[in-house]
């Protein structure tokens, strides 16, 4: 499985859609994780977020990944994994469901 670099730079808050449930929650602000990659690989990070991610409107380097209220823990699960090892598909496939089984 690929897997691609991805630190978060921590939990703040965004405009944007859950990366979840696709809730879009304008003009709320969500939680979101702004989050460093590799430029080369940015496009496939948002891939790899079915396209429920952005990149970052002036940091090239740089992904944003919202999550509702309900969905927050999924964002820390994100954010925490992030620390600690590279990104998978696989990985955020578990942040949706971990936190809740
Ligand atoms: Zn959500």
């Amino acid at each position: 499985m690929e897997r691609y670099s991805f630190r978060s730079r921590g939990i703040g808050l965004e405009q944007g859609s859950c990366f979840v449930c696709g809730q879009p929650q304008p003009p709320s602000l969500l939680p979101n994780i702004c989050a460093v990659v590799n430029v080369s690989e940015r496009e496939r990070v948002i891939k790899m977020f079915d396209y429920k991610a952005r990149a970052h409107a002036s940091r090239n380097d740089q992904v944003i990944v919202c999550a509702c209220k309900d969905h927050e823990r999924s964002l820390e699960y994100l954010h925490v994994l992030s620390k600690i090892s590279m990104l998978t598909k696989a990985d955020v496939n578990a942040s949706k469901v971990a936190p809740y089984v």
